[in-house]
């Protein structure tokens, strides 16, 4: 199995317009950062976690040409604006979108074009799979186990795929959920900024800690801010298994 971030910044992108900050001005490609989205791939399967404003861009630098399914973290513009974007994927084949209730009815409600027993020609052949935080999904070759975080006070979707786990958007998880992270062996995890606490958002320090309960093998941070600081600098600073992804990374698990 392997993921592949095709976006590791915080709902602004890194830079962020108007910024001048070291890290906005940085050089280091890996200091810039498109908004938050993953490709998880297995055997003959591609998944794609969450289609924000920078899909396109991101789907194009990845030259990817099947995309079997959509995976929904949550309903908030930077994770789902790029869903029209999906149409060069449903030209022969609908694509199924795994969502909760509640992010199902925001696509509904920003596409409703695509919905409906008449349909505007050539939008995109969606269909929303309800998904609950208590079953696992087969999709194509790979299982798919949304378990559930909270961002603020609004609960939001995190994912298990075997051995590897993607948290984004995060600010607490229950005790409950966190069990459900048991021997995963490489974890993704979002971090916003160092140590200033943010209310719908874990900062590094707090994501530190979940990491030492599930101890991965491996910890890669998403969903960063510029405020993080620059890459080569704080990966100095973190355990040896914790890293900050960054845009065009590809793990192996
Ligand atoms: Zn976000
Ligand atoms: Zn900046
Ligand atoms: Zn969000």
């Amino acid at each position: 199995m392997k993921i592949t971030f095709l976006g590791t910044g915080t709902s602004t992108g890194v830079p962020e317009i108007g910024c001048k900050c070291e890290v906005c001005t940085s050089t280091d490609p890996r200091d810039s950062r498109l908004r938050s989205s993953a490709l998880v791939q297995d055997g003959n399967t591609t998944l794609l976690i969450d289609c924000g404003p920078d899909f396109r861009i991101q789907i194009l630098r990845a030259d990817v040409k099947k995309i079997d399914a959509l995976l929904m973290t949550h309903k908030h513009y930077d994770h789902l604006v790029g869903i029209d974007d999906l149409r060069p994927f449903t030209h022969n084949r609908e694509m199924p979108i795994y969502a909760d209730r509640e992010t199902e009815m925001q696509i509904r409600s920003m596409f409703p074009y695509c919905f409906g027993r008449i349909k505007y020609p050539g939008v995109a052949n969606i269909r929303i799979n309800s998904i609950d935080h208590n079953s696992t999904y087969r999709v194509g070759d790979i299982d798919v186990t949304p378990f559930r975080v909270f961002h603020g006070m609004f609960p939001i979707t995190a994912y298990r795929f075997g051995k590897l786990a993607y948290i984004t958007d995060m600010s607490y998880i229950e005790p409950g959920e966190l069990e459900k992270l048991a021997g995963v062996e490489v974890l993704v995890i979002n971090a916003l900024r160092f140590s200033k606490p943010h209310h719908t958002h874990q900062t590094v320090l707090e994501a530190l800690q979940i990491i030492d309960h599930v101890k991965p093998r491996a910890a890669y941070f998403t969903h960063m801010m510029h405020h993080i600081g620059l890459h080569a600098k704080i990966e100095k600073c973190l355990p040896s298994n914790v890293h900050l992804a960054y845009d065009g990374l590809e793990v192996e698990i």
